[in-house]
C-alpha cells in the first residue's frame, strides 16, 4: 500500500482515538449530562480578551506548554491505541480505499463490438437463450442493459431485492418496447428479502404483480424460489399455489429455483424429481466439478434448464496484484470452462458497466483455449484460503453457535471482493446470530474446511467489515 494511504489511515485513527479520549476526559454534569469544555480550550478563549502584553505572553506560553504536553501525552496514548487497534488498520484501509475493479485492466481491440454467438435451449421452456446472459444485481444504468440486448443477450435475471427494486426498474426501462426480445426471470421476494414460506397466497401474488409493474410488463417468463436452502422452502405449498394462479392468469410462464445451499444434493434432487421446476439456478465454477456434474446431467435428462451463477469464483482477479498480467483473460477463461459443460443452458454474470459487454461477450460460443486450465489453476492458488466454495457446508456442524459460516463468508465476498458493501451489510444485519461470537470462541471449526479456509480469522474479518456502519 502506498505510504500516503497508510498516513491517511493512521491520521483518521489518530483523530478518532484523540476525540474519543477527549470526550471521555471531559467533565460531565451529573444533573444534566452536559460535558464541560476542556481547560486548554478555555485558556485559548482567555487570550482573546486579555489586553495586557505581558499577561498575554504568559498566557500564550501557558497555552503552548499545555498544548505541547497534551500533544506529547496524546501521541503516547495514540501510539498505544494504534498498537492495540492494529488489526483495524487493514479494515479501515479497505473500507476507505478499496477500489474494486469491475473490468479487465486491458481492453483488447478484438473484444470491441463482441456479440452473443451461441444460444442454448433452456430445458423444457424450449426457449433458446444467450449462453452468456445478464445478471442485474448491481445494475444502475439503463444503457448497459440496452447494449446487452443490442448485442444479442436475451436472458435477463433480476429480483425485487436487487438494489431494493432498482434492478427491476432499470430493466423495465431498458426493455420498454422490446419486451418480446427478452426472457425475463425474477424471484419471489420483496425489496428487503425473502417471503416467509407461510406467506398468504394473495400476498405472494401481489409481490409478483409489483415486479410486473416495475418491469413495465404484464408477464414474466420465469419466477424463481429465491436462495432456497431447504426442501421445506422448495416445496412450500403457498408459493406453489401462488405460482399456479399466476400461470393461469398469464402473469408467469415457468417456475424455477435459485440456490447457494450446502444441501444442494437434496434440494436439487427434490426439485428435479418433483417435476414442478423448469429451471435451476446454482453456483457453478471451476472447482465445483465433478462434484455436481451428476446433478447437472440429471437436470438435463429431466429437461430442466440449468443457469450457472458465481462463475467468476469470487471475482478477485482484477484486485490480485500477482495476477495483473493474467487478469484480462480470466473472466473469459472462467466462462469458457463453465460453458464447456453441455448441460449448462446459460450463465448469468453481473453486468453494470458498459465495457463489461465487450469483455464478457467475447467468450460467447468459444471452446476452452489451450491456456485456460493453467490460468484457472493459478487463480485458484492465489485465492486459496480466502474463498468459501458455494454449496459447501463441511464446517457448519462444528460451530456451537450454529453460525451460517458459508453465508457470512459470502456476504464478506460481496463487500470485499465485489465492492458491494451495502449488500453485504444488509444481509449480515438480518442474521439472528453473527460472527461476533467468534471473538470468544475456542474455534472448533478450525481445520474443518477441506479447502483450507482459516474460518475463525475470516469470520472475525467479516464481522469487522460487515458490522460497521
Ligand atoms: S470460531 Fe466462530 S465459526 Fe468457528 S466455531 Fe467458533 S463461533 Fe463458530
Ligand atoms: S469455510 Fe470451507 S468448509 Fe466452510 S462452507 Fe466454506 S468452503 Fe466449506
Amino acid at each position: 500500500m502506498p505510504l500516503w494511504k497508510l498516513g491517511v489511515t493512521a491520521a483518521a485513527l489518530l483523530v478518532t482515538v484523540f476525540a474519543s479520549r477527549e470526550r471521555r476526559a471531559g467533565m460531565q454534569c451529573p444533573a444534566c449530562g452536559a460535558t464541560a469544555a476542556r481547560p486548554w480550550l478555555v485558556a485559548d478563549a482567555r487570550i482573546s480578551v486579555d489586553n495586557g502584553v505581558g499577561r498575554t505572553r504568559r498566557a500564550v506560553l501557558r497555552v503552548l506548554g499545555t498544548a505541547t504536553a497534551t500533544a506529547a501525552g496524546g501521541l503516547g496514548v495514540i501510539g498505544g491505541a494504534l498498537f492495540r487497534n492494529r488489526g483495524w488498520i487493514p479494515v479501515a484501509r479497505d473500507i476507505m480505499f478499496a477500489k474494486v475493479e469491475a473490468t479487465a485492466k486491458r481492453v483488447q481491440p478484438e473484444w470491441q463490438e463482441a456479440r452473443v454467438k451461441t444460444y442454448r435451449r433452456l430445458g423444457r421452456t424450449n426457449v433458446m437463450v444467450s449462453d452468456i446472459s445478464l445478471g442485474s444485481a448491481r445494475i444502475d444504468q439503463v444503457a448497459v442493459a440496452q447494449r446487452a440486448l443490442d448485442r444479442g443477450i436475451n436472458y435477463f435475471d433480476t429480483a425485487p431485492d436487487y438494489s431494493q427494486f432498482g434492478s427491476e426498474l432499470v430493466l423495465g426501462q431498458a426493455l420498454k418496447g422490446r419486451r418480446h426480445d427478452a426472457f425475463v426471470a425474477t424471484k419471489f421476494c420483496v425489496s428487503d428479502g425473502h417471503l416467509p414460506n407461510d406467506t398468504p397466497v394473495p400476498k405472494i401474488i401481489e409481490t409478483v404483480e409489483g415486479s410486473l409493474k416495475r418491469l413495465q410488463t404484464d408477464y414474466v417468463d420465469l419466477v424463481h424460489i429465491h436462495s432456497c436452502d431447504s426442501v421445506d422452502r422448495l416445496m412450500a405449498p403457498n408459493i406453489h399455489e401462488a405460482f399456479d394462479r399466476l400461470k393461469e392468469q398469464g402473469k408467469a410462464r415457468f417456475l424455477g429455483v435459485s440456490t447457494h445451499t450446502p444441501n444442494l444434493e437434496e434440494v436439487a434432487n427434490t426439485a428435479i424429481d418433483s417435476g414442478r421446476f423448469d429451471v435451476m439456478m446454482l453456483a457453478y465454477n471451476f472447482g465445483l466439478f465433478p462434484k455436481f456434474g451428476h446433478l447437472l446431467a440429471k437436470a438435463h435428462e429431466h429437461d430442466v434448464g440449468v443457469v450457472a451463477m458465481k462463475t467468476l469464483k469470487g471475482a478477485k482477479h482484477t484486485n490480485l496484484a500477482e495476477f495483473r498480467k493474467e487478469s484480462a483473460s480470466y473472466a473469459q477463461a472462467a466462462f469458457r470452462w463453465v460453458l464447456s459443460n453441455p448441460h449448462v443452458s446459460c450463465l448469468v454474470i453481473s453486468f453494470y458497466e458498459l465495457p463489461q459487454v465487450d469483455e464478457y461477450l467475447y467468450a460467447s460460443g468459444m471452446a476452452p483455449q489451450s491456456g485456460d486450465l493453467a490460468l484457472l489453476q493459478r487463480y485458484d492458488q492465489l485465492i486459496a484460503g480466502d474463498y468459501c466454495q458455494p454449496h459447501c457446508g463441511e464446517c457448519l456442524s462444528s460451530c456451537p453457535y450454529d453460525l451460517p459460516i458459508n453465508d457470512i463468508l459470502r456476504y464478506r465476498m460481496y463487500a470485499k471482493d465485489y465492492g458491494w458493501e451495502k449488500e453485504g451489510r444488509r444481509h449480515y444485519a438480518k442474521l439472528s446470530a453473527n460472527a461476533s461470537a467468534c471473538a470468544s470462541c475456542s474455534a472448533p471449526c478450525t481445520n474443518t474446511c477441506p479447502i483450507g479456509v482459516p474460518i475463525r480469522d475470516k469470520m472475525l474479518d467479516s464481522h469487522q467489515l460487515l458490522a460497521i456502519g
